[in-house]
């Protein structure tokens, strides 16, 4: 399925067009309009989903495999120290578009282009308890 206000069905099924680095029948792997670093890229899926928890199982399992193609190309063209795949789902991770894709940055020695998080300490009783949460929901 498409939906007609998303910018990315747009792009990913080449309604708009853009430097692609990569298509398939089921993917097209773009530059990002505002990167990261040099060479940043996004791998989008033709279909709309809107995250990760609306994602296709099959279009899922092939998402890892494509990135890691793709990744290592961009790893020898750019010749960048380093690779980080980021996948945000949500306003509150940072989602800013609805439709599931994924982050591609390359990374170099000291870019400093993007902040992690500050480490926190595990609380072992509520990871317990929260393992056994999950397990129960898997
Ligand atoms: P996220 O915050 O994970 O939803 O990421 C959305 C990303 O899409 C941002 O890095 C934007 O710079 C990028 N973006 C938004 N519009 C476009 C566009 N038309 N072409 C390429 N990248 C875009
Ligand atoms: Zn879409």
């Amino acid at each position: 399925m498409k939906d007609s206000n998303c910018i990315f069905c747009k792009i990913a099924n080449g309604e708009i067009p853009s430097v692609t680095l990569y298509e398939d029948a089921e993917f097209r792997v773009i530059f990002d309009i505002g990167p990261a670093t040099k060479g940043h890229a996004l791998l989008l899926p033709k279909e709309h989903y809107a995250n990760l928890f609306e994602l296709d199982d099959a279009v899922a399992a092939k998402v890892l495999l494509l990135a890691k193609k793709v990744a290592a190309a961009l790893k020898e063209a750019t010749g960048c120290d380093g690779f980080n795949l980021i996948q945000n789902n949500g306003t509150d991770a940072g989602q800013t578009v609805f439709h599931f894709h994924l982050h591609m940055i390359p990374r170099y020695h000291n870019d400093h282009a993007i902040g992690f998080w500050k480490e926190g300490k595990a609380d072992t009783e509520y990871l317990q308890e929260l393992a056994e949460k999950v397990q129960k929901l898997l």
